[in-house]
């Protein structure tokens, strides 16, 4: 470690861990190429060390009265408003992603402290007075313990803040194990918690890789497992962690389509390809990466799109640009790769990313925006999850030919369909097979009010993230029947009970 590397380390026990790291990781700044940060990666034994602080946090927390907890939430909520700045200032300098682009993360993060804030309304069970003579019923939902969260590069501070402010206002603690490509904005979350007065051990984030993953999904105190991350890890972890009786909500990764009908607004059709496609440099589970042209509208739309990224500013995110680095060198050269394999396949390369001017170092991890014009379904362009700025546009001839497309996928997560024809919009929205779905919304993630989440192999388990989901997610109900002796009381009566 050199002088101007920073240390980053775990989180447990209200404070940051001191002891001696089994292995580290190298933390890069996307905007320069340099290491700026050496990360510890736990091992067994730490992992250990952060649920046995979780579980000792949870007996006194999930007693807490719920006035106490939203309060919390309430300092926690205006500490982040606050200190918005700082944390999106954490996550480009980790992430690459443009400033503005990680305010508005930290603001959609942000909204479900606040939809997590109702908490007591949220936690309301029913009643039924008089279910049989002198008999009433309630509900209650109750914390289910140790939760861990697993997050991934792209979104490190909103993913983590999808799970944590619900599953805490739950009375659950949380293990959180962020990527350990970009860990320190969760360390940022961790102290604004601990300055909100959220007691120590309610929220431990543990840095680490597969290894620490791989304990937290068989630890016998962790009750569930939230992940969000590529599909065969989320695969993998969903399956591992319920061999092992754990609760679990695995979110995969997408291949989203957004499907342009020949009555659309071109003109806002393609400011949106160009926004969904390139935002964040495609590192977005939402990211558009497949759009389909109902002909004849192909060579009008492509043509625009193309003008668009034209004037696109790729650089360092501290300077204004529009679109950032890629998150390190590697995936930079797997997205590259794919950009060679598209061409080589025969897709008309509209706009090579790899010839796009920079306003960066030159040691970034720089790709610009790709355009791939008459993409065919076989081509690996259209059928991997590429996570980078490749927009593939594909021809269809039909609103139907456009549907079956969008339906062969494998994946699920979001949709999109640009069209004037509220018919067409409503049969798209009736017909699709995704879990989001936006009607002239290139990315439709829901407002935290709802749940997020997508269908397919973009996510394994039931439940959605955040939203009335989250809140079912980190609770287990419990049914209570109530009889208080009466004086009508029959006495001893071996039957089976009766309502009556
Ligand atoms: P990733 O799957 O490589 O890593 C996710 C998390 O799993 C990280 O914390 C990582 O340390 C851990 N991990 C990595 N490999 C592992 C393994 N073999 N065993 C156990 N744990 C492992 O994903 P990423 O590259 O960090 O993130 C990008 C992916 O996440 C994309 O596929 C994207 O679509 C997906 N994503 C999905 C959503 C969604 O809501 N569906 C949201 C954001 C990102």
């Amino acid at each position: 470690m050199t002088d101007t590397q920073q240390r980053i380390t775990h989180w447990i026990d209200g404070r940051p861990w001191t002891g001696t790291p089994e292995r580290t990781g190298e933390v890069f700044d996307p905007a320069t190429g340099s290491v700026t940060a050496r990360v510890d990666l736990a091992g067994a034994a730490t992992v250990d060390e952060a649920v046995a602080s979780a579980r000792g946090a949870f007996a006194a927390w999930r007693r807490t009265s719920l006035s106490r907890r939203t309060a919390v939430l309430f300092a926690f909520r205006r500490l982040l408003a606050e200190r918005a700045g700082e944390v999106a200032a954490a996550i480009t300098a980790e992430h690459g992603k443009v400033l503005d682009d990680a305010a508005g993360e930290v603001q959609r993060g942000l909204e479900v402290v606040e939809f997590a804030c109702g908490i007591p309304h949220l936690l309301r069970g029913g009643h039924t007075a008089g279910v049989s003579t002198g008999v009433d019923v309630h509900a209650v939902r109750q914390p289910l313990g140790v939760t861990a969260v697993i997050s991934p590069f792209n979104f490190p501070a909103m993913v983590p803040l999808w799970f944590v402010p619900v599953a805490i206002a739950c009375g659950n603690s949380v293990v959180l194990k962020p990527s350990e490509k970009d860990p320190s904005a969760s360390l940022l979350l961790a102290r604004l918690w601990s300055e909100a007065g959220l007691p120590d051990g309610v929220l431990t984030v543990v840095q680490g890789d597969k290894e620490a993953v791989d304990r937290l999904l068989t630890h016998e105190d962790v009750a569930s497992v939230s992940f969000v991350g590529s599909t065969p890890v989320a695969r993998y972890v969903y399956e591992t962690a319920s061999a092992h009786g754990k609760r679990v909500q695995a979110l995969g990764g997408a291949k989203n389509h957004m499907v342009v009908l020949p009555d659309a607004d071109l003109d806002l059709a393609a400011d949106a390809a160009v926004n969904a496609g390139f935002g964040s440099a495609g590192e977005r589970c939402m990211a558009v990466s497949a759009l389909v042209a109902v002909e004849p509208v192909g060579d009008a739309l492509v043509a625009r799109i193309a003008e668009r990224i034209a004037g696109l500013r790729v650089g360092d995110g501290r300077r204004g640009c529009d679109m950032g680095p890629l998150v390190t060198a590697a995936h930079r050269d797997r997205v590259a790769g794919y950009v060679e394999a598209g061409a080589a396949a025969g897709a008309e390369l509209v706009a090579d990313g790899r010839t796009h001017p920079v306003d960066g170092d030159a040691g970034g991890f720089w790709l610009g925006p790709t355009l791939f014009d008459r993409v065919t379904p076989d081509m690996s362009v259209y059928t991997d999850e590429i996570f980078g700025p490749v927009l593939s546009v594909l021809r269809a001839d039909s609103y139907d030919a456009a549907l079956a497309l969008v339906n062969g996928s494998p994946y699920g997560n979001g949709a999109a369909v640009f069209t004037n024809d509220g018919g067409a919009a409503r049969r798209f929205e009736e017909e699709v097979e995704a879990g989001m779905v936006g009607i002239n919304v290139p990315i439709p993630v829901p407002v935290s009010s709802y749940s997020f989440g997508g269908w397919k192999d973009s996510l394994f388990g039931d439940t959605h993230a955040y939203g009335p989901d989250g809140v079912h997610f980190f609770t287990r109900t419990k049914t209570v029947t109530t009889r208080w002796p009466d004086p009508r009381h029959r006495g001893i009566d071996l039957g089976f009970p009766q309502n009556d």
